[in-house]
């Protein structure tokens, strides 16, 4: 496939093999962009910038509602292009086509709800004769850069607001994923989005990330990734707005008074789904310890239920990893920490990029598996003396985006939703439920600003003030 620069599909010699992670079979090609094409990019992105600007909102409305039907109709070819190039199975690539269909149709809604307000400006005295309000505007050209794990919905997320508010993008998906969102810059061409609206570069971070976000034209950077990544960008973007997705190790509670087969069932599915590279995936459980042999049992036997295979086959529940390099990175993981005093429940081997869902118990606290992001299919239960205690533990490392508890005791819940520092609590469900139109963003290292199109639109436009002395 090609990059979109100025309205033009391009290619060049210099290639990027884009192959399965599963069996490492060839899929496509995808052209090795460099700092000259970003260079054109944002040239091509500042020549649209009047454009979008002066697009009038049912305009902006109507490209991004037809751009979600033809990813509707074409819904099948999305998941299957997801689930080559991507970790996940052909049923999790559906649910993620779908998602991105209401982003995009969200994104249409919201363009209509960019509102400002009168500013009383006869409340200052002296100022009796002046009438004024402010609206937004376009902060200009965003630098989009996007993750292999939603190859589909994140750009959404990032393309859909960023359109809707009257703004240019030069967006540079991940390398190992690139296809979902060239396909989705093609629909959005079809559906009549001017040329330098939209523009995609290919290729590596490491090569072309600098040129991307030091470029003074860029107004804003819109990152979701990993934390290593999004402090090097922010060292390196200079005087521009930033809004950073990045990630965690996401704890749920499980309190005894719960729904103790909803909490199993809910909690497996939500740490293994996508083989776990999942920012609001499930890694560390708090489990109050009156229950915690009965859902330790019940767990790994829900675990070893779940099956391994190609991403394509309607029954496999669990694909490969991204690549074979992050299915060696987890295992030296696992292997630091079972030497260090960890017990494997179930499984803990690795074939090629197959890691298998694995669950660990006695995890000792400091190791990575404790205090990192795993971003991948393994999680650690912890039987804990009470809730204070989980929460404390919750609590306690870098990153803060999520966090599930299952318990019927309201008190518990309210006590949790006070104390957790996190962006988003759910109550009696596994920490990664989401909606694509609620905030969504984390504290301490997990992120700066919120995502969620109506929030992201507040990211993405400034407020003018407009002020008649009359
Ligand atoms: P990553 O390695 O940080 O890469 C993310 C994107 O940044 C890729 O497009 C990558 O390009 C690019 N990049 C890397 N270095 C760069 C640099 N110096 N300058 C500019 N761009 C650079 O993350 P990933 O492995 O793809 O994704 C996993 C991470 O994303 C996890 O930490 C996960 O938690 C996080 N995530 C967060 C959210 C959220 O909403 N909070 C959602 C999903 C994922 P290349 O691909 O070419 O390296």
């Amino acid at each position: 496939m090609e990059m979109l620069i100025a309205g033009k599909w391009i290619d060049k010699e210099e290639k990027i093999e884009v192959r399965n992670p599963y069996d490492n079979s060839f899929i496509d090609t995808v052209p090795s962009g460099n700092a000259e094409d970003v260079a054109a990019a944002v040239k091509a992105a500042a020549e649209g910038c009047a454009v979008n600007r002066d697009l009038p909102v049912h305009r902006r409305m109507s490209i991004l509602r037809k751009a979600a039907d033809i990813v509707e109709e074409n819904a099948e070819d999305f998941a299957r292009t997801i689930s080559t190039e991507g970790s996940k199975t052909i049923r999790e690539s559906r649910k993620e086509v779908a998602r991105a269909v209401q982003t995009m149709l969200i994104s249409a809604e919201e363009a209509r709800r960019i509102v400002g307000e009168t500013i009383p400006f006869d409340s200052m005295p002296g100022s009796e004769n002046r009438v004024g309000y402010y609206f937004r505007f376009p902060i200009g050209i965003i630098a989009a850069i996007t993750p292999f794990n939603d190859p589909l919905n994140l750009v959404a997320h990032k393309v859909g607001p960023a359109i809707a508010g009257g703004n240019t993008v030069v967006l540079k998906p991940a390398t190992v994923t690139p296809l979902s969102a060239i396909k989705l810059g093609k629909a959005l061409m079809d559906a009549g989005l001017p040329d330098g609206v939209l523009n995609i570069v290919t290729g590596y971070g490491a090569k072309i990330g600098d040129a991307l976000v030091s470029n003074k034209r860029i107004r804003m950077i819109s990152f979701t990734g990993g934390v290593e990544a999004g402090e090097k960008i922010v060292k390196r973007a200079g005087l521009k707005k930033i809004g950073m997705e990045l990630g965690s190790n996401t704890p749920v509670i499980v309190c005894d008074d719960c729904d103790l087969d909803k909490a199993v069932e809910l909690s497996v599915s939500g740490a293994f789904w996508a083989v776990g590279q999942n920012c609001i995936g499930v890694q560390r459980i708090y489990i109050e310890k009156e229950i915690y042999k009965r859902f330790e049992t019940l767990f790994v036997a829900r675990t070893r239920q779940m099956k391994i295979g190609p991403q394509l086959e309607e029954d496999t529940d669990i694909g490969p990893m991204i690549t074979e390099g992050e299915a060696k990175r987890i295992e030296r993981w696992v292997n630091d920490a079972t030497k260090k005093g960890a017990k494997i429940l179930t499984g803990g081997k690795r074939r090629g990029s197959i890691y298998e869902p694995t669950v660990l118990a006695d995890v000792p606290s400091g190791c990575k598996l404790d205090k990192e992001e795993v971003f991948a299919p393994t999680v650690n239960l912890y039987p804990v003396k009470d809730l204070d205690e989980a929460i404390k533990r919750a609590n306690d490392v870098d990153y803060g985006l999520h966090a599930g508890i299952f318990t019927s005791d309201i008190g518990k819940a309210f006590k949790a939703i006070r104390e957790i520092e996190v962006g988003g609590i759910i109550i009696n469900d596994s920490s990664d439920y989401r909606i694509d139109m609620m905030p969504f963003g984390g504290v301490k290292n997990s992120g700066l600003g919120r995502e969620g199109i109506k929030f992201a639109l507040q990211e993405m436009t400034e407020p003018r003030v407009v002020c008649f002395n009359l």
